[in-house]
């Protein structure tokens, strides 16, 4: 990989996309409009490495409003790796039901008791990326973040804005033009502060150069920026097509009795949402009567959109595998969250 020397970072060089540029005005450009505009959040008043590693692996799907909430939940309960590492599971899932992807959970916990073993968080990049739940992209986060090591992070933000910038035609997908990408990064990460030249890179990403109508006006490096000056900033980065989500229609039943409503748990070996609870489904209950029905919503997970129409109904004889849970000790067990969104419908 190249790295640029000094002497190249200080001058006038020929940056990846084949224009001249001066890569030293990109950092300080990128730096004062970060400073200046970033998002007060609450990740970004600490650089504790447990921290900043909930904070990433809860934003790997999530949205930043989404987190924001669970974040503060989250640390409160489980303060510190050895509050993670010593969590019951069925406490840790009801912390994180909402959030999806439950595998991140379970992996923060192996991650966390592996910690624990190491008698402290590790503070290299090799250290970190073998830990349960962390890819290239979060280990360079946490090493740049909380440790300011030079490692450039290269997440769909950063790669957005570097292939604009340099004028990268090819498409992101693919491993050649990545590395490429990568190699940008690399260069123009700014060495002194690598945590907040990553973050400011991801903020422009998220604020300015978006993913449809990038507000170049707005851009502190939009004149140094390939794309912009070719027209070619809608057409940018170029991406596979990926095939559009599959729609699923589904019932959900919600079935009463004194205060309690029929929830199942699903089995541990299952590879979706194990240990989680939910609301039964027509075909699982052979005997259920339907009542009328109480809402709709719509939930999507990763590449299925189901549309889920919710039910009273109401039953007799209680098959094997259910089990009656009071309605005020719902928020205390896992649910998932279509079960979370059926059960909203109830107080509608
Ligand atoms: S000038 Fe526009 S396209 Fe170029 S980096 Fe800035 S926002 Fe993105």
């Amino acid at each position: 990989m190249h790295h640029i020397s000094k002497k190249e970072a200080g001058g006038r060089r020929q940056a990846a996309g084949g224009r001249t540029s001066d890569v030293g005005g990109f950092r300080r450009r990128i730096l004062a409009w970060y400073r200046k505009h970033k998002r007060d959040l609450p990740w970004r008043r600490t650089r504790d490495p447990y921290r900043v590693w909930i904070s990433e692996i809860m934003l790997q799907q999530t949205r930043v409003a989404a987190v924001i909430p669970y974040y503060e939940r989250f640390l409160k309960r489980f303060p510190d790796v050895n509050a993670l590492a010593s969590a019951p599971e069925q406490e840790l899932l009801a912390a994180w039901a909402g959030l999806g992807y439950y595998s991140r959970a379970r992996n923060l916990q192996r991650a966390a008791q592996r910690i624990r073993q190491l008698g402290g968080f590790p503070r290299e990049y090799s250290v970190l990326r073998s830990l349960p739940g962390v890819g290239d992209y979060t280990a360079a986060a946490i090493a740049s973040i909380a440790f300011d090591l030079p490692h450039a992070v290269l997440d769909g933000n950063v790669l957005r804005v570097l292939s604009r910038f340099t004028g990268e035609r090819g498409n992101v997908d693919s491993v050649p033009v990545r590395n490429r990408l990568r190699a940008v990064a690399e260069q123009v990460l700014d060495r002194k502060r690598t945590g907040e030249f990553n973050q400011a890179l991801m903020e422009l990403g998220a604020l300015v150069c978006l993913p449809k109508q990038p507000q170049c006006r707005e851009c502190p490096v939009e004149r140094q920026c390939v794309a912009r000056e070719l027209g070619m900033q809608n057409e940018l980065p170029v991406k596979s097509i990926r095939p559009g989500a599959k729609r699923v229609e589904k019932e959900l039943l919600v079935i009463e009795r004194a205060g309690k409503i029929l929830i199942w748990q699903r089995p541990q070996e299952n590879r979706r949402l194990a240990g989680f609870w939910e609301l039964p489904e027509p075909d699982q209950l052979a005997g259920a009567k339907l009542g009328p029905r109480i809402g709709q919503f719509r939930h999507t997970i990763v590449n299925t959109s189901f549309l889920c129409h919710v039910f009273r109904a109401s039953l007799v004889l209680v098959p094997e595998g259910f089990h009656w849970l009071a309605k005020s000790r719902i928020h205390r067990v896992p649910l998932s969250t279509t079960a979370k969104k059926a059960l909203a419908c109830l107080e509608d």
